[in-house]
């Protein structure tokens, strides 16, 4: 379906979730939209996640993670065929460790920030008789969340349906915003400007750097995980993380915390275990430095094996690396860059993005269109780009 409108051309930097979402949620409100990719659909960590579609545990992203789940199921409804099946219920998620104290203490954090899921401990023995494939020392806090899904499929979903609503979708194609006079007119594509009315860059880790070209402006670093793709023949049916997981739970170190040893997660991958579309994805780590994926291979395989025995004998199918664009205090930003008019951002869903992204998508896509209660004003104080400061006044707490 091509649409024909006389609707505002919209330039959209990024061929991850967040720039195809957006570009679709813009074409749908009747922009012309064309989507620059530098490589190729999901290059970067959209398609070479864990896949699991979680909910994100901070009060400010829950509401995303709602309406990202209801995009999910439209999309399989609006593009039959492009879309992928988000399971109907989700697995279940089981936050195990080692030790019973760090359960309990991740546990008593649950219940404060997440009462409404009744987080529930569960000891070895429960454990073992709900999923077989775990190891028999383990004590784990079980939620019923996370939906797990072939790690690239919701990002091609959204590429489907963009093409569908008449997105014009450019691969191979690096893209920078052309900005006269605090104005962004388009954007810089092999040496040529191509016009725009509007710019909105979802480059992943990569949008700083395209926002800010001076440098002085990063809200966002990236954070490379690796994951190993493995044929597990039992795998758990529940999500298994790690209960260290500090990074997703915004705890400093919960080992640390409930009185066990401190993790470096530089050196120690924490485990994660996901199956969907008869494949396993065991990792990750959490590195400031692009990483080397087969260094990391058997490190990651060793300790997820102290979770399920299994992993340490499972076929490998593939190991990867890729980057979470992590902001500095773990939201994105959505909506219009305060200094340059007509340009926007939506980026910064860290370890989230695909849990989170769409419905971000949808907020900017509304912003850059005017729509919602008042525009950008719908998009929650939160998320605001200029939270940051601005790369002319830096302010002192980003
Ligand atoms: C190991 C790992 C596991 C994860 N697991 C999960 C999970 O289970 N669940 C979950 O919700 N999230 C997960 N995430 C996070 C999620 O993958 C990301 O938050 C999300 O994919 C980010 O999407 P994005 O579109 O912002 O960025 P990206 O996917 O990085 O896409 C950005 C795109 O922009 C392109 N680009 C960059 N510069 C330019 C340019 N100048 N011109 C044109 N194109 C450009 C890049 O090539 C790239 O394709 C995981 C991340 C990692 C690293």
């Amino acid at each position: 379906m091509t649409r024909r409108s006389g609707g505002p051309a919209v330039a959209v930097i990024g061929g991850g979730i967040v720039g195809l979402a957006t570009a679709a949620y813009l074409a749908e409100g009747g922009a012309r939209v064309t989507l620059y990719e530098r490589e190729a659909i999901a290059a970067g960590a959209s398609g070479r996640n864990s896949g699991v579609v979680q909910h994100p545990f901070d009060p400010a992203l829950v509401p995303l993670y709602h309406e990202t789940v209801t995009s999910y199921r439209r999309l399989a409804v609006v593009a039959p065929g492009a879309a992928f099946a988000l399971p109907s219920e989700p697995a279940g998620l089981l936050l195990a460790s080692h030790h019973r104290r760090v359960a309990e203490a991740l546990a008593a954090h649950l219940w404060i920030v997440v009462p409404d899921l009744e987080p529930e401990i569960l000891d070895s023995a429960e454990l073992r008789a709900l999923e077989p494939a775990l190891a028999n020392d383990l004590h784990a806090v079980r939620v019923p969340v996370a939906y797990p899904v072939v790690p690239a499929a919701p990002t091609y979903a959204w590429a489907n349906h963009a093409e569908r609503v008449g997105v014009t979708i450019r691969l191979g194609r690096a893209a920078t915003p052309h900005v006269t006079r605090g104005r962004a007119t388009g954007v810089d594509v092999d040496g040529r400007l191509e016009a725009a009315d509007a710019v909105v860059v979802a480059a992943g880790p990569w949008t700083p750097a395209l926002i800010d070209p001076s440098g002085r402006w990063r809200p966002i670093r990236p954070l490379w995980g690796v994951v190993v793709e493995t044929l597990l023949a039992d795998p758990p049916r529940h999500v298994i993380e790690e209960a260290s997981m500090d990074v997703a739970l915004g705890i400093t170190d919960l080992s640390a915390a409930a009185g066990g040893e401190p993790v470096d997660s530089a050196e120690t991958p924490e485990t994660s275990i996901v199956t969907a579309g008869g494949a396993t994805a065991v990792g990750s780590t959490f590195l400031e430095q692009e990483p080397d994926p087969a260094a990391w291979t058997e490190r990651i395989l060793r300790r997820a094996a102290t979770f399920v025995p299994a992993v340490a004998d499972a076929p490998i199918r593939e190991t990867r690396a890729c980057a979470r664009p992590l902001a500095a205090d773990g939201r994105p930003l959505v909506g219009a860059v305060p200094w340059v008019d007509g340009l926007f951002i939506c980026s910064g869903h860290g370890p989230w993005g695909i849990t989170t992204g769409p419905a971000s998508a949808r907020q900017v896509a509304d912003a850059v269109l005017g729509l919602g209660n008042g525009g950008a004003a719908a998009i929650p104080a939160a998320f605001d780009p200029g939270r940051f400061g601005i790369p002319d006044e830096p302010r002192q707490d980003a």
